[in-house]
């Protein structure tokens, strides 16, 4: 079974995500903290810019691994477990423009079905249910309003001491999202047959039972669809 969960920077789909894999217990695949990976893996052995052509024949030589381990993505370098590093806002920003390659997401899409191959998941991220997993059983695009999700990101940096001003988070996630939406390559937008679920006045837990449901109700309607064919 794979769920597919996209939607724009702050929209919940992380922690919302996360849960969810837990409650079905079934593997959580950040793929936001791929692209954050290869960011932080060009810039650690790189610094500069390589372009396109030097990416596709660099990216699978360099030393970064992916793994499941415990139901979790388990991000490597050189055999070194990357976490909160990717989280620093530089490699943000560097993620954000280094997905525009065609090699950067050709080279992840692949590491990102052979990570699901023979399991079930949660997949979160831009393209899941358009690009990497078009036949995904649950198909969901998050959003929220632009102001609550800036709120969302500073009450996360608040409770780790990071204190930041609303409306500059408020315009780099928008600067992020327009990047994401108007690329060329797997643009941020729904699949046609997403379900749309705006989180901007829900609790987690809300958003995470509603998710629960619309899989039941899959379910339902695939097991309808066997009989049907059945009879
Ligand atoms: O989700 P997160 O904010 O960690 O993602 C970091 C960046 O990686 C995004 O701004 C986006 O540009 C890119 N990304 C992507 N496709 C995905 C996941 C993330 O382009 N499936």
């Amino acid at each position: 079974m794979i769920i597919a969960i996209d939607g724009p920077a702050g929209a919940g789909k992380s922690t919302v995500s996360r849960l969810l894999a837990e409650t079905l217990d079934c593997l959580y695949l950040d793929t936001g903290a791929m692209y954050r990976a290869v960011a932080w893996a060009i810039d650690e052995s790189f610094g500069g810019d390589p372009d396109n052509a030097r990416l596709a024949s660099i990216l699978p030589t360099l030393p970064l691994t992916f793994a499941v381990e415990n139901a979790a993505l388990k991000i490597a370098w050189r055999g070194r477990v990357l976490g909160d590093q990717l989280r620093a806002p530089a490699i943000t920003t560097a993620a954000s423009r280094l997905s525009q390659l065609p090699a950067v997401r050709n080279f992840l899409t692949g590491w990102q079905r052979q990570l699901a191959a023979g399991r079930g998941l949660v997949a979160e991220g831009r393209d899941m249910a358009t690009v990497v997993f078009p036949n995904a059983d649950l198909k969901v695009f998050l959003t929220a309003d632009l102001a609550t999700r800036a709120e969302r990101r500073r009450d996360q940096w608040r409770s780790q001491g990071i204190d930041c001003n609303p409306d500059q988070i408020a315009d780099q996630i928008a600067a992020r999202d327009r990047a994401d939406r108007e690329r060329q390559v797997a643009p941020l937008q729904p699949a046609a047959d997403a379900c749309l679920l705006d989180t901007s006045r829900l609790s987690i837990e809300q958003v995470v039972n509603r998710l629960l449901e619309l899989l039941d109700d899959k379910r339902k309607s695939s097991r309808h669809g066997v009989q049907k064919t059945e009879n």
